[in-house]
């Protein structure tokens, strides 16, 4: 495993790593502490759902929702379409897919039973925080209604974290492992750090706690949101058309996963309208050639570099990567 990792923190930021032979002085303290935290919400999870004889349906239910048939169907049928109409022409089958595939791997057995177990972890603490007698405000509205509004708050609550991704270098370090991805395609979407997903997570759950109470949130609505957060990834030319000026795009978000140009822009997951509103909204203009894809300067090691060696061992050293503590340039 390479240890001459390196890691934008920040637009324009580039740090080193050192070369000392002190263990304790190589580990990145921010990162450590980002998972004890997760334990912790997870550790909160467990105990609640153990209590209650509930740990095992609730996971199921994790993976029930979360890689539903319309989840698989759609990135089989967005595999399918990359072949037909790419973004960028590629290999039939290039290193960056098989890659990716890896972490979705990763992404079934360990990032959805922790995204699970996470969401119930800080619903619980947000309820200890909120007490119980605020519940009622929302008893006037139909389901449906507070279920819309509860998932735009959450892709708000999620652009926001991506926002914190960009802005400090501690949250960078988990984020950039999705933006080394070079190739990419529908399958980048599950290219995350497990441990990227806290913030996100804790800011998604508060609109859920807030306002749908202990009402049940459509589990459908979860799936479609998961489907329309994953297209954007795929290897397509669609700019959705005027659609595109509401709806996070593939075109759309390939700019944010440029190696080119400004950085920062274009965070959205499925609305463009938290962009609109922060002036980071870059859409892509007719006729506009693919930018390349990843970060500039390659300072982490990808599957494409000449260094990278399996991909299973290039796996686990870019999960430990952000652990790894930075030096002085
Ligand atoms: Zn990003
Ligand atoms: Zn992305």
């Amino acid at each position: 495993m390479t240890s001459t990792l390196a890691a934008r923190t920040g637009p324009g930021e580039e740090l080193h790593t050192g070369g000392s032979a002190d263990v304790r002085a190589r580990v990145c303290v921010p990162s450590v502490l980002i998972l004890l935290a997760t334990m912790v919400v997870v550790s909160v999870g467990v105990a609640a759902l153990s209590g209650g004889g509930q740990l095992a349906s609730t996971l199921a239910s994790g993976w029930a929702v979360l890689a539903a048939p319309l989840v698989v169907g759609t990135v089989g049928t967005l595999l399918v379409c990359e072949r037909r109409w790419p973004a960028q022409r590629r290999e039939a089958v290039e290193r960056g897919l098989i890659h990716d595939a890896w972490f979705l791997v990763v992404h079934l057995a360990s990032v959805i039973p922790l995204m699970t177990l996470m969401s119930v972890g800080f619903s619980h603490l947000l309820d200890d925080v909120l007490g119980g007698s605020w519940r009622s405000w929302s008893d006037a509205f139909p389901s449906w209604t507070l279920s819309m509004v509860t998932l735009v708050l959450m892709d708000a609550g999620n652009w926001l974290a991506h926002w914190c991704d960009h802005r400090f270098g501690a949250l960078w370090r988990m984020h950039a492992l999705h933006h080394s991805q070079e190739e990419l395609n529908v399958l980048t979407s599950f290219r995350a750090h497990p441990l990227s997903h806290f913030m996100g997570f804790f800011l998604a759950t508060i609109p859920v706690v807030v306002v749908m109470g202990d009402r049940p949130f459509a589990p459908l609505l979860i799936t479609v949101y998961v489907c329309l957060g994953t297209l954007p990834h795929a290897n397509v030319p669609w700019s959705f058309g005027p659609v595109g000026r509401i709806l996070v795009s593939p075109a759309y978000h390939r700019i944010h996963h440029s190696s080119e140009g400004v950085s920062g822009v274009n965070l959205g997951i499925v609305l463009t309208l938290w962009d609109v509103g922060s002036r980071r909204a870059r859409f892509p203009q007719r006729g506009e050639v693919a930018p390349l894809t990843g970060i500039a300067g390659r300072p982490l090691v990808t599957e494409q570099s000449d260094r990278a060696t399996s991909h299973l061992v290039l796996v686990v050293d870019q999960l430990v990567e952000p652990f790894r503590r930075l030096g002085p340039p």
